[in-house]
């Protein structure tokens, strides 16, 4: 092992280059502390309102709840919806499973819609073909926050009067048209796992655009019961009065995540940062034909949450993730789709060819991004268009 290190290119680095790195802003335990201080330890506490607000105030929603997970906001938004079973809901399939998960446990069935080829969003060229009598609702994904085609997929679904939901888990921050992304759907669900570009280790919310939703969503979260009411003194008892689960996180978690809110310009900007870094340095490379670099629409403003590589086909795909680990870097791939997984192909369906969803997913890696990678991007860089050139 010496050897081959003495034989390998400059490596002015020693540490490993991890995919992904969290980001702590430095007062997440100041925050923790306080709300130990407060004694509020369960939900719905001082930060949870704090960090409430601020997503009222940042994305424009009429109300935001926080949930322990995107995963429970979209389940929440599945219950929400009405979802019955055979109700069929049009999704992409390159997304994560829990966009699908969320209305299958409600008998809904995902019908799988291919991605266009530039963003690798829902195409809304294909979705009015996959429409049925059972369609109730459209999920949009913003993959790797930039987003859809809001205005097309807004007016498809008023014209078939479907809902509209956005799996906005990794959008929070960017925006089309200088409109934030989860305020275009009737709900939204946005994520701060630590995967996320805000984070609180597990954690998410939903984002209500509609007034009518808010009162059933804050039932839904306390377990069916009317306790949200009640503490703001609009009922005087409290009992059970619909379905519902516990979604809602503790306000500890909120204290944590509160660090992260208060930071979110200066993340999403140091994230930018490196975003562009990595486009600028692979212009060539694009140039060549040796990768495709991520295409963003005029109307997106993205939130930098991911930076990714498209190459020729999956050999090279391979060759070029081991090529970087060879020298410690860990570039990842991303979906496997969801129509041809073993649950999707029992749950869902695909609506029709699914041709880039499948070309797309076997060629895309996604590079480090992270906070603090600032020194040792340069370095990335080069061992990336290093191993481009095999
Ligand atoms: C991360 C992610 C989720 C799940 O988020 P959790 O907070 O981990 O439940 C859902 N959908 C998409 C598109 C995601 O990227």
């Amino acid at each position: 092992m010496p050897d081959r290190r003495r034989h390998r290119y400059r490596k002015p680095i020693l540490t490993q280059v991890s995919f992904n790195k969290p980001y702590l802003t430095g007062r997440e335990l100041e925050y923790i502390r306080q709300a130990h201080e407060f004694m509020h330890l369960s939900g719905d506490g001082p930060f949870t309102k704090r960090c409430q607000a601020w997503l009222e105030r940042a994305i424009g929603c009429r109300k935001a709840l926080l949930t322990h997970s995107c995963t429970g906001a979209l389940e929440m938004a599945a219950l929400l919806s009405g979802i019955g079973p055979g109700d069929e809901i049009i999704m992409p399939s390159f997304t994560f499973v829990s966009t699908a998960n969320a209305f299958v446990l409600r008998g809904g069935v995902p019908v799988f819609v291919d991605v266009r080829e530039d963003t690798l969003n829902l195409d809304e060229s294909k979705v009015e073909a996959a429409i049925t009598p059972r369609t109730r609702a459209i999920v949009v994904v913003h993959y790797a926050g930039i987003a859809c085609a809001m205005d097309r997929l807004c007016a498809i679904a008023k014209r078939h009067g479907l809902l509209l939901i956005e799996d906005a888990a990794q959008a929070l921050g960017a925006s089309y048209r200088g409109r934030p992304l989860g305020s275009f759907g009737e709900m939204a669900a946005i994520s701060f796992h630590e995967t996320k570009n805000l984070i609180s280790g597990e954690g998410g919310a939903l984002l209500l655009n509609r007034d009518q939703l808010i009162e059933r969503a804050e039932i839904i979260r306390e377990k069916g019961t009317n306790r949200s009411q009640f503490f703001r003194g609009d009922v005087d008892k409290y009992t059970w009065v619909d379905v519902g689960s516990s979604f809602l996180p503790s306000d500890i978690l909120a204290a944590f995540l509160w660090a992260q809110l208060e930071a979110a310009d200066s993340i999403t900007t140091a994230r930018q940062a490196l975003w562009r870094r990595y486009h600028q340095a692979f212009a060539d490379s694009e140039r060549a034909g040796r990768a495709r670099r991520p295409i963003v629409p005029s109307e997106a403003a993205p939130n930098a949450h991911t930076y990714f590589l498209i190459l020729r086909d999956s050999a090279a795909r391979s060759r070029f993730i081991q090529r970087l680990r060879q020298d410690d870097i860990y570039a990842v791939f991303h979906y496997v789709p969801l129509h041809s997984s073993p649950a999707g192909r029992k749950y869902g369906r695909a609506s029709a060819s699914m041709s880039v969803t499948d070309a797309v997913s076997e060629r895309l890696v996604r590079l480090p991004l992270w906070i603090g990678l600032e020194s040792l991007q340069e370095h990335v860089i080069e061992r990336c268009r290093s191993a481009l050139q095999d």
